[in-house]
């Protein structure tokens, strides 16, 4: 077998990694950019290099299926880098496959032209105050009446919510049955009336996520995606998509590539960190390919995000030991390490994700 990249895959990492340069040259750069990273113009040039939805299945808006890895390849070289990825990515991993799987050709014809071309911005309502890890209770309901649907409630951590055009919305239709039943996904458009948007400054004083009010905001019913009230397991099958990326490892190997040249390698025992953390990358890194291949276990991908996110944890106390007392001062690196905890919470905590991988890919006992 042989597992060296082929020259166009070669070709192409060079190509992104020199993309990914010039956009932190003109934009800046971010940890974790494709949540901090936020940038409308470089997403529609991502667009114009056709690396939106560069792997979703065969359709007329982004054309043939690439291999999952030109899309591990880009993603990667754009993360690593720090560039500015955030504008597009939720739509390109998670809103774009949804759409294709679930959504109406009216839905595919109005949403998915602009998301190739990197031009809407859409953020994910799923939490809320007494609904995180335990999704099923979410109390966001949307009534129908007539032709529209009626929704009230509150989200909270939505990422990009001040700056969405569009949200993906887990909601209520009914509250018969079990807590799963009755959820379904709504898309509503950020500018209609009853929608307010409050944004929280995290402790970095981002104030990328946002609590999302909604009251009496009027969709109509054409914007269901799915089936009404049977959308748990499409949301589930989302977060498949959602958690066993390369966006789950290398959000902060900037800092780490920091670290590397401040360490002293000549201490025996930074190099053994620094060997352990090599090697987690490549374990990590293996993980996300057979993720990509499709060669993983189903569920696998809460395990693969669990490792992932508690190795990217250990850079963080890696890169925070290096620098001492200069990692307190208030700049990037300060920045990047009190954002380290947020990475085994979004997506699900590495609690819940041991959970999954316990009873659905094991079969444990409950
Ligand atoms: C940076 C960031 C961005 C985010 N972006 C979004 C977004 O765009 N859209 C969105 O909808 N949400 C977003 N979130 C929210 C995220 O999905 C939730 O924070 C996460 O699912 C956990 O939910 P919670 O905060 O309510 O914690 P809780 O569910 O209240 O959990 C609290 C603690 O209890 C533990 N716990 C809970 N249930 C169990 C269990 N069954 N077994 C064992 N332990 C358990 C958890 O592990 C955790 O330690 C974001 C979060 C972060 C940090």
């Amino acid at each position: 077998m042989d597992f060296s990249w082929t020259s166009e895959q070669s070709a192409l990492r060079e190509e992104a990694a020199s993309v990914a340069a010039d956009a932190v040259a003109r934009f800046g750069r971010s940890n974790d950019s494709w949540i901090n990273g936020y940038s409308k113009e470089f997403s529609k040039e991502l667009g114009a290099h056709g690396w939106i939805g560069m792997t979703w299945p065969d359709n007329p808006y982004s054309g043939p299926a690439r291999p999952g890895l030109d899309r591990l390849i880009v993603g990667e070289e754009m993360i690593k880098a720090g560039a500015p990825i955030a504008a597009s990515w939720f739509a390109d991993r998670q809103m774009g496959p949804a759409l294709l799987a679930y959504g109406t050709p009216d839905q595919q014809d109005a949403f998915l032209p602009a998301i190739v071309a990197g031009e809407t911005t859409w953020c994910i309502g799923m939490s809320e105050p007494n609904a995180g890890s335990d999704l099923a209770s979410l109390k966001t309901s949307a009534e129908r009446q007539g032709d529209e649907f009626v929704i009230n409630g509150q989200k909270i951590w939505t990422s990009f919510g001040a700056v969405a055009d569009y949200c993906y919305l887990i909601c209520r239709t009914s509250s018969d049955g079990p807590p799963h039943a009755g959820i379904s996904e709504v898309i509503v458009p950020m500018d209609t009336p009853g929608i307010e948007v409050r944004p929280i400054k995290d402790m970095t004083t981002n104030r990328h996520f946002s609590e999302v009010f909604f009251t009496d905001v009027r969709v109509p019913v054409a914007n269901l995606v799915g089936q009404e009230g049977a959308a748990f397991k499409q949301t589930m099958r989302q977060l498949e998509h959602e958690r066993g990326g390369i966006d789950r490892l290398v959000s902060n190997f900037a800092l780490y590539r920091m670290a590397l040249e401040r360490a002293d390698t000549s201490d025996p025992v930074v190099r053994q960190e620094i060997a352990a953390l090599e090697i987690a990358y490549r374990i990590g890194r293996i993980l996300v390919v057979r993720e990509v291949l499709k060669q993983a276990p189903a569920g696998f991908s809460a395990a693969t995000k669990c490792f992932c996110t508690e190795h990217e944890i250990r850079v963080a106390e890696f890169v925070a030991r290096v620098f001492g007392p200069e990692a307190t001062l208030w700049d990037d690196l300060t920045r990047g390490l009190v954002y380290a905890p947020g990475y085994t919470i979004m997506g699900g905590t590495s609690n819940v994700m041991r959970n999954i991988l316990g009873e659905r890919v094991l079969g444990l006992p409950r």
